[in-house]
Order: C-alpha cells, then structure tokens, then sequence
C-alpha cells in the first residue's frame, strides 16, 4: 500500500489544492494532508480552522485524510508512514522554491519520493494568498474556493478585514 503526503499552509484550502487533492488520490492508495501548523508566512486562519476548512473539503473522498504538523515535512511523511510527497507547481510561481525545498528534502530523506502535479490551466493563477486579498476587497471568489470556504472568509475578514497576507504562496 502506498501512502501519499501533501503537506502545505492550506491558509486556506482552495480548487487549486483540492483537484491537486483529487488527482494525487486516484493514485495512490491512501493520501494524508498535512496541514502545517507555522509556516513562515503570515496566516490569516488558525491551524484548526485550517484543519476545519480541509476536513469539510475531503468528506466524499474515502482514502483521504487530514492531520496537523508541527515538525520537519519529511519527519512527518516518516511518521505516518508515507513514501511520497505530494506538491502542486504552477508555472508562473513555484519551480524554483519546489525545486530548492526537494533537494534539501531529498538530502535529509533519500527514501520519500517527490511527486509534483502540474496545476490545471483555470487554477495556475490561483494562491491563497491573492484570494485572501481578492476576498478582502469583497471581489467575487466563485470557482475559487469551496461555498464553506468562502463563507469562513467572508466571516473572518468581518472580524479581522486588515488579517490579510500579501506575501506570496
Ligand atoms: P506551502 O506554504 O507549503 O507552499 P500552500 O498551501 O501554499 O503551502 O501550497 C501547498 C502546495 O499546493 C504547494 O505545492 C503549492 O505549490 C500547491 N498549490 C498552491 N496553489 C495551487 C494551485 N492553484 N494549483 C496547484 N497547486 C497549488
């Protein structure tokens, strides 16, 4: 049985990482999300509204699941028991990070292996990031995010309308 990991910031989870989430999970056996609980980003939900937001996400798809990590990414995928490491690349924005960060996973554990998806057309303009600022501006979010996601930023940006990371991810 082959397990598979996607860890990230899922801050929060959008339709980019879900048909990510859908791909990654018709191949393998059983995929876990882990959701990292201190990226070096600023973070507009908490790790368990971000957890939260996943879990909604996941419910038709059996094999998958979510958990919460705070230590090395490929500690983690040692812990759960998983061989692969699942990321996303959009073309614009991530092959130089996703590039630095597999090396240096590769170094520090030579027995995971590193699978990337290349994002689909409608989603390679999608961050969290930016739909954090769209939805901050009250823009439109539709076929961005889930109907649950976009009603908790909705929610959260009424109680916090300056949380809004502008970093890139
Ligand atoms: P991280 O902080 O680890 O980059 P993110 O939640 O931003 O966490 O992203 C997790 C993974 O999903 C990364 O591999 C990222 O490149 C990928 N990803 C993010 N947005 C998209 C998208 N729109 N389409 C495909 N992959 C994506």
């Amino acid at each position: 049985m082959t397990v598979a990991v996607y860890p990230g910031s899922f801050d929060p989870i959008t339709n980019g990482h879900i048909d990510i989430i859908n791909r990654a999970s018709a191949l393998f056996d059983k995929l876990i999300i882990g959701v990292y609980e201190n990226p070096d980003k600023r973070l507009l939900f908490s790790l368990e509204q971000r957890v939260k937001l996943v879990e909604e996400a996941i419910t038709d798809l059996p094999d998958v699941c979510v958990e919460s990590y705070a230590e090395l990414t490929v500690e983690f995928v040692r812990k759960v028991g998983g061989k692969v490491m699942i990321r996303g690349l959009r073309a614009s924005s991530d092959f130089e990070r996703e590039f630095e960060m597999a090396l240096m996973n590769r170094k520090l554990a030579p027995d995971i292996e590193l699978v990337c998806f290349m994002a689909s057309s409608e989603y390679q303009f999608l961050s969290a990031s930016l739909l954090k600022e769209v939805a901050a501006l009250g823009g439109c979010l539709e076929g961005m995010v889930p109907d649950h996601v976009a009603a908790a930023l909705k929610e959260k940006l009424s109680i916090e309308p300056h949380g809004v990371s502008v970093r890139e991810n």
